[in-house]
C-alpha cells in the first residue's frame, strides 16, 4: 500500500512563527534568575532520610559491661535513619591523625530510630587500635559520625525460615539482641533460639536484657554456654554440635 504523505511547503506564517517561539525563549531564559532551579519531590526526601550520606550523633548514654570488658554507647539526634535488625553502623574515627572507619552492630532495637536513636556496645580487642581508643575516650556529649545502616544480615521472610538458630559468641551477641527487640516489639516475625557462648556468668554481655525478653516473648529464647564455668542452668563448654541438636 501506497504511503500517502502531505507535504506542504513552508511559509512566511512558518518562519514567523518560528522566530516568534526562539524570541519568547530567550526572553524566558533571560528573566530567570542565575541560580539552581530546586524542586522538593517526597520521594527524594524520604531516600535521604534512609539513605543519608553520613549521620551527625551524640552519645547520650554510656553503659559499662565491666565483667565483659564492653561498653554501649547510645547515640541521639533529630532523626536517624531507620535499619533492619542485624544491621551495622560504620563509625568515623580520627585517632592520632590516622582517619578510619569500623563497623559495629546496632545492639538496639529498630523502634528506637523513631526518637532519633542508636546503641552499639563495643568490645576491648585486645591490641586493637579503634576499640582500645573508643572504650578509652568516648564520653556521654561527645559527637560521633556514623554512616546509614549498612550490611545484609537480617532477617528476610522470604528467604529464611521461620525458626532461626543465632550461634553467637562475647560481642557477636550485639545483632541477635536487636532482632530479639525487634521480635519483641513486633517490628520483625520469626523464632529466634539463640545459643550464646561465654566464658563465665559475670562475662555473659546483656544477660538480664536477653532474659528479660525471653520472659516477655515466647518467640525469643535463649541458651547460655559457659566455657570456663559449670553452672547449674547453663550448657558447659563451646557450642558444639551436641549443644544445637538438643
Ligand atoms: C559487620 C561487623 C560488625 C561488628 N560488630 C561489632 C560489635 O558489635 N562490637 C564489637 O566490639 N566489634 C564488632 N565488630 C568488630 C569491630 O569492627 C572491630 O574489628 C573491632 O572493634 C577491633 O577493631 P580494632 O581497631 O580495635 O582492632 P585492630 O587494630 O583492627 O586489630 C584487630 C586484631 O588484629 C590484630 N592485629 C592488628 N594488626 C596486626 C598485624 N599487623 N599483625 C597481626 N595481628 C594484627 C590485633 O592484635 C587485634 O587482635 C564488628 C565487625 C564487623 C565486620
Amino acid at each position: 500500500m501506497a504511503l500517502k504523505i502531505n507535504v506542504k511547503k513552508s511559509g512566511f506564517a512558518d518562519v514567523k512563527n518560528l522566530v516568534k517561539h526562539i524570541t519568547e525563549k530567550n526572553r524566558v531564559i533571560k528573566a530567570t534568575p542565575a541560580k539552581e532551579v530546586s524542586a522538593v519531590f517526597p520521594i527524594n526526601e524520604n531516600a535521604k532520610r534512609l539513605h543519608p550520606d553520613y549521620q551527625k550523633m551524640a552519645i547520650s548514654k554510656v553503659i559499662d559491661h565491666a565483667g565483659a570488658g564492653a561498653k554501649t554507647y547510645v547515640f541521639k539526634a533529630d532523626k536517624a535513619a531507620y535499619f533492619r535488625a542485624g544491621q551495622y553502623l560504620s563509625v568515623a574515627l580520627t585517632i592520632d591523625g590516622s582517619v578510619l572507619t569500623r563497623p559495629y552492630s546496632i545492639s538496639s532495637s529498630p523502634d528506637l530510630t523513631k526518637d532519633g536513636e542508636y546503641a552499639i556496645t563495643v568490645r576491648r580487642t585486645p591490641n586493637g587500635f579503634a576499640s582500645d581508643w573508643i572504650l578509652d575516650n568516648w564520653k556521654a556529649g561527645d559527637e560521633v559520625t556514623v554512616s546509614e545502616p549498612l550490611g545484609n544480615f537480617f532477617y528476610e521472610e522470604l528467604r529464611d525460615c521461620d525458626d532461626v538458630i543465632a550461634l553467637a559468641g562475647g560481642s557477636g551477641i550485639t545483632p541477635f539482641l536487636s532482632m530479639a527487640y525487634a521480635i519483641r516489639d513486633k517490628a520483625e516475625d520469626f523464632n529466634l533460639t539463640i545459643l550464646f557462648g561465654s566464658r563465665t556468668e559475670d562475662s555473659i554481655l546483656f544477660k538480664d536484657e536477653l532474659d528479660a525478653i525471653a520472659k516477655e516473648c515466647d518467640k525469643v529464647k535463649v541458651v547460655h554456654a559457659l566455657s570456663e564455668e559449670e553452672r547449674d542452668g547453663f550448657e558447659h563448654g563451646f557450642i558444639n554440635a551436641d549443644i544445637i541438636s538438643k
